[in-house]
């Protein structure tokens, strides 16, 4: 008798063929992949891979010129309006009023999507609740990406979009974001972010799509990717030390939430 090994992988994102042209520039160039129910799918790539684009046509904030993109089975030409409904996604930081406080953000966000919410409770799961009061232009780097993480959350998404949200962040904000991003999967919640940092991707991706010229040229966890990489013979220049300068840098410096 055979016995399978039934591995969780049903998708809640299925992208088949899709592209998108500005003009005669071909931006994405019919790229296909599933994203897993609650997982943290990385899109990696170099500047100008197609990375955003693609998000923000699953976000449903850009027309796709072809191709199809399902989200919980909801079909983007059709259902747009529902999959907006599911989704939460990061508001660029112009988003935000400039003279409102971090609560009073929060209760607008909530009052547009007619959901009530607990404010306290949901700036103190992103270890701002000593901010409330705060502006959000008063915030650290790292604290805003925190609170915009927040304010995905507030229509309870199946799936919430991360464009970059480490860059430009210290490493020990880069790592409290990590933290938290760690806690909503682990709350159901399925994460796609775009990173150009690799080590982030490897430390915090179940899976990754590696975009490159508007294609996907190799999607897998990163151990695998990894493993076959070194299996193919590769090896690395140098040997590598047990610790880096950023594991110093944290030593040194690190402490919760320490991006105050
Ligand atoms: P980055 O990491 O720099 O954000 P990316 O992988 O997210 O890059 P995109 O922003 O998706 O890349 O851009 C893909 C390509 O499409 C780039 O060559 C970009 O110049 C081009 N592009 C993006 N938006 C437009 C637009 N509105 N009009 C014309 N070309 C565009």
């Amino acid at each position: 008798m055979l016995y399978f090994c039934v591995v969780q992988t049903k998708p809640i994102i299925t992208v088949k063929d899709l592209q998108k042209s500005y003009g005669d520039f071909h931006a994405v160039k019919g790229i296909s992949f599933e994203v897993y129910n609650g997982e943290i799918f990385g899109l990696l790539g170099p500047n100008g891979a197609g990375k955003t684009t693609t998000l923000e046509i699953i976000e449903t904030l850009r027309e796709k010129s072809g191709g199809t993109v399902i989200v919980d089975g909801l079909n983007i030409d059709s259902q747009a309006n529902d999959i907006k409904q599911i989704i939460g996604v990061q508001l660029q930081a112009a988003g935000y009023y400039p003279s409102l406080s971090l609560t009073e953000l929060l209760e607008l966000f909530a009052g547009l999507y007619n959901m009530p919410i607990n404010t306290l409770e949901m700036l103190s799961r992103v270890g701002l609740e000593d901010k409330a009061k705060a502006k959000f232009k008063e915030l650290s780097g790292g604290q805003k990406q925190r609170f915009s993480i927040a304010t995905t959350l507030i229509n309870k998404p199946k799936i919430i979009f991360l464009d970059e949200p480490t860059t430009g962040l210290d490493p020990q904000a880069r790592r409290n974001l990590w933290d938290l991003i760690r806690e909503v999967k682990a709350m159901g919640t399925t994460v796609v972010i775009t990173t150009h940092y690799m080590d982030e991707a490897e430390q915090l991706c179940d899976r990754v799509a590696v975009m490159e010229g508007g294609k996907v040229i190799a999607l897998d966890t990163p151990d695998t990717l990894i493993d076959n990489l070194v299996a193919s013979g590769f090896e690395r220049k140098k040997e590598v030390k047990k610790a880096n300068l950023e594991d110093v840098f944290l030593s040194l410096t690190g402490q919760e939430w320490r991006d105050e």
